[in-house]
């Protein structure tokens, strides 16, 4: 199997992992996008030799310029250029592993030149859920699911008729704070919640993660990749993130997808599907592992996966403003500025402060991102 591909974000966790599954197929990559990093964006360059490289960063994309100059690789800067990265004629699919809502635009125009887009950029469809699943029907592009979950209910769906499906069971570790009570979560610190029991990811969906905002981000994702409604999806904590989701049937028969926590396998299966082919990392042993847990969700103590629930019930602009919301409330996080309890609070008033109109356009969505996180900014103040 030959594949040309371009990667956005493939300085990231995901971007990586895919460049390890592209070394291991012996595929080609077409475009590589970071925001700052170019030391490791310069040996990707060297490595892949892609015939564009984009660095968001503009101050950053003239050092590289000049280190990358013994190269065939163009280089450009600013986000528009992730747009270009997107829709390079040479490439099929469009990888798109960029983290927040600067991964919308550059998915909406892969999917305007036809591109397949293979997605784990989540808060695209968070928040333009409904541009991006309308604009892929009328250009009758795929849009293949890189999410754990998604991939895993996407392949549970393989040949089984639509009009059966009675629910879907999305799987969540739970995250390093399983069982916390509130008053637990009061003296949380960034390194805490960076320290996640079974996935080594990027920052901010690490933190996504501890707050469980990363599940409620994922219902509103399945909403629109399966187009079903949220009391649809049913979450399930499954601490040993084996069980990577499944669906209900209306006869009882419920089929969910298991693997060894290793995202090179979703990452491939969007790049090869329907094919499956050899992947890197390990198999996976049940014999191993022994036994496998179950428990609901505590709505009451993560107030981020209950502010998203309501926000994908409510529809409209609300979920954009949750995830701009969130997206705000990590970054300071992170820098100390606000606390852990915090970002849940947040992401609730911001979420309710905007109306549930729908979300029309794409300004319209950037509107609600925007407004969402200024609320933040001055309530952190
Ligand atoms: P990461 O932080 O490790 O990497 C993000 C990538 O995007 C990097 O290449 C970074 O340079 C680039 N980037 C950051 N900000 C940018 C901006 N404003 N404009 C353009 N590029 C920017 O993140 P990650 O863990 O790889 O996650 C990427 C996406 O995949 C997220 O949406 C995340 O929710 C999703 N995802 C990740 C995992 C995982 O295991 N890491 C699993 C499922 C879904
Ligand atoms: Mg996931």
């Amino acid at each position: 199997m030959d594949r040309t591909i371009s990667i956005l974000g493939s300085t990231g966790s995901i971007g990586r992992q895919a460049l390890d599954v592209v070394r291991a197929q012996g595929w080609r990559v077409c475009a590589l996008t970071a925001w700052g990093n170019i030391e490791l964006l310069e040996e990707q360059i060297r490595e892949f030799r892609p015939a564009l490289a984009v660095v968001v960063k503009e101050e950053a994309a003239e050092t590289l310029r000049i280190r990358t100059a013994d190269t065939s690789t163009k280089i450009l800067s600013g986000p528009a250029a992730l747009c270009e990265a997107a829709v390079l004629p040479e490439a099929e699919t469009a990888l798109n592993a960029v983290v927040g809502i600067a991964g919308l635009q550059p998915t909406l125009a892969a999917i305007e030149a036809g591109k397949t887009v293979a997605l784990a950029n989540k808060e695209t469809l968070v928040a333009g859920g409904e541009l991006v699943m309308a604009k892929a029907a009328e250009k009758k592009v795929p849009i293949l699911p890189v999410d754990s979950e998604h991939s895993a209910i996407f392949q549970c769906l393989q040949g089984q008729p639509r009009r059966s499906l009675e629910k879907i069971l999305l799987t969540a570790s739970g995250g390093p704070f399983f069982g916390y009570t509130k008053e637990a979560l009061r003296r949380v610190k960034p390194a805490d919640a960076l320290r996640h029991p079974n996935w080594s990811m990027g920052a901010k969906i690490t933190v996504d993660s501890a707050t469980m905002m990363n599940k409620g981000l994922e219902v509103i994702e399945a909403c629109h990749l399966f187009g079903v409604g949220p009391d649809d999806v049913e979450i399930v904590v499954h601490r040993e993130s084996i069980i990577h989701s499944g669906v209900a049937f209306s006869d009882g028969a419920v089929i969910a997808q298991l693997g060894a926590p290793d995202m090179r396998l979703p990452i491939q299966y969007a790049l090869t599907y329907p094919d499956r082919l050899p992947c890197p990392g390990k198999g996976l042993s049940l014999t191993d592992i022994g036994k496998l847990t179950f428990y609901k969700p505590d709505l009451d103590t993560f107030a981020c996966l209950a502010a998203c629930l309501e926000a994908a019930r409510a529809g409209g602009l609300r979920p954009a403003a949750a995830n701009g919301a969130n997206e705000e409330a990590v970054a300071l996080f992170l820098r100390e500025k606000i606390s852990f309890l915090q970002i849940g609070e947040l992401v609730a008033q911001a979420a309710a402060r905007q109306k549930a109109v729908p979300a029309a356009c794409l300004e319209a969505v950037l509107e609600a991102d925007r407004a969402a996180r200024e609320f933040v900014r001055q309530a952190a103040r």
